[in-house]
């Protein structure tokens, strides 16, 4: 890791802006305590505190260059300041929370009394980058504080603490220390070049390597998972015009969010809305219908349609009930849930095999439809990505499946042709800096600023 330069104090609002009971300010970095002693007042704080000793005082300007302000200052409010001192704080840093009423008038005057004392604000996302620099989170576990904040379902929220507490950590440590075995072997080889017999046996190599490929491919199948935790699961109801998908989907949430008409074609445009069920958020889409002699506005949400169909993770495709379904364009991949739609006015009629039969006017068969539905889910293994705490992002997928790209090409040289130990050397060290780019054993500042863009102030 690069030396690094000595940090500024810092200082940001870390809970919500807006009026509250209690809000968190929190002051980090070398200076935290100077300033402050600088700003708070209260028996027993000195510039080397008690660690996490809670006191009550005083928070107070502390005079100086703030406009108009009188030089010896002025009380803010009344507050309970926390200190931890480094490494053992959020940070690993000297840090100093504080714990003041919700005011904003009182937030914005702590964090410019603590200005004024000698702090800088901080950056977005400045105390969790802090506390990856200090070695108290590796990077994913980084992204993972910043998942489990958005969380917008129970579910998201156990996967990402379980993230966040090492979850995925440990699978890629699984994945690297074979190959860090493999390469230290290697490397130990090429110091006995002449003696034959210190090669490493290059079965062994390749049962090393096809053993991580595979366990990169397991752990590549939960990306899925951690993109409907994050983003929800999204189920797109499509079908021809007047089959009952307005109808449907307001049955699903049990309200009255799209129009309902008789005339064809009435849903012009994707309408969407998200439904917390069984601990997952579900996005649903009602589409315009699919059909072939729509006018040019018609066209528009069809063309709409079909780009929603192909991003859908569950498509209910939709017919009436005695009808043949149509070919949904565009699906490909997607798992589809055959739905009979109108089941009133087809007594008698039966679903195949695999389909369900609703009635929106009767309001019946919604818990076989959403049956279907869990049992698509299911297979998305979103309950093992919870347990295991693993909540791949796009930049984890990119790197780890370029990774198993790079090993299966070393695999197959290696079967191929053979390579020598310096090149299998080589090679390795390559894959392994990858790999250690996404828990963060290895990084550049690039790297940094992209996970640590999607943060907030405070966090
Ligand atoms: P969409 O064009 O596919 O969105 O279909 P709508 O939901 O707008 O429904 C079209 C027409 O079918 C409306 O007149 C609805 O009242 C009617 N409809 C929808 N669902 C049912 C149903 O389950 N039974 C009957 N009898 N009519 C339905």
């Amino acid at each position: 890791m690069k030396p690094m330069p000595k940090n500024s104090t810092i200082v940001a609002l870390a809970t919500a802006s807006g009026e509250a009971g209690i809000a968190a300010v929190r002051l980090s970095g070398p200076e935290a305590f100077e300033v402050a002693v600088r700003v708070f007042k209260g028996p027993g704080f000195g510039p080397k505190p008690e660690p996490r000793r809670a006191v009550y005082g005083i928070l107070s300007h502390p005079g100086g260059p703030l406009g108009a302000e009188k030089t010896n200052g002025y009380e803010i409010d009344q507050v309970i300041a926390l200190p931890f001192v480094g490494p053992h704080s959020y940070t690993g840093e000297d840090t100093v929370e504080f714990f003041c009423h919700g005011g904003r008038m009182v937030i914005r005057s702590i964090i410019a009394a603590c200005r004024a004392a000698g702090a800088e604000p901080a950056e977005a996302g400045e105390f969790t980058r802090r506390a990856f620099l200090n070695g108290k989170l590796s990077l994913d576990q980084a992204e993972a504080v910043a998942d489990l904040i958005h969380a917008p379902s129970e579910h998201a929220a156990r996967a990402a603490i379980r993230q966040l507490l090492g979850g995925l950590d440990e699978q890629l440590k699984a994945i690297e220390e074979p190959l860090l075995d493999l390469l230290a072997n290697v490397e130990g080889s090429l110091e006995f070049v002449d003696e034959d017999e210190i090669e490493v046996p290059q079965s062994e190599v390749l049962k090393v390597l096809s053993e991580s490929v595979a366990n990169l491919e397991d752990l590549l199948t939960m990306a899925p998972a951690g993109r409907l935790l994050r983003d929800g699961i999204h189920v797109v109801l499509a079908g021809p015009p007047n089959v009952g998908k307005s109808s449907l989907f307001n049955l699903m949430l049990g309200d009255e969010r799209a129009i309902v008409d008789s005339e064809a074609g009435t849903t012009r445009d994707v309408i969407s809305a998200r439904l917390p069920r069984a601990g997952s958020v579900f996005v649903l889409h009602d589409t315009a219908g699919l059909r072939s002699d729509a006018g040019r506005i018609e066209q528009l949400g069809i063309e709409r349609t079909t780009r929603q169909v192909e991003e859908a993770d569950i498509i209910l495709a939709l017919v009436e009930a005695g009808q043949t379904p149509q070919q949904l364009p565009g699906h490909g991949a997607v798992p589809v849930v055959l739905v009979y739609s109108k089941g009133d006015l087809a007594p008698g009629f039966v679903a195949p095999e695999g389909a369900v039969l609703v009635s929106n006017t009767a309001g019946s068969g919604l818990d076989g439809l959403w049956g279907a539905i869990d049992a698509v889910v299911a297979g998305f293994r979103l309950e093992e990505a919870i347990s295991l705490g693993v909540v791949l992002n796009e930049r984890h997928l990119h790197k780890l499946t370029r990774c198993q790209l790079e090993l299966k090409d070393l695999r197959d040289e290696i079967e191929g042709e053979g390579l020598g130990d310096e090149v299998i050397g080589s090679m390795l060290g390559s894959i392994l800096s990858g790999l250690g780019e996404v828990s963060g054993r290895v990084f550049t500042e690039q790297l940094l600023g992209n996970v640590f863009r999607r943060f907030c102030i405070g966090k």
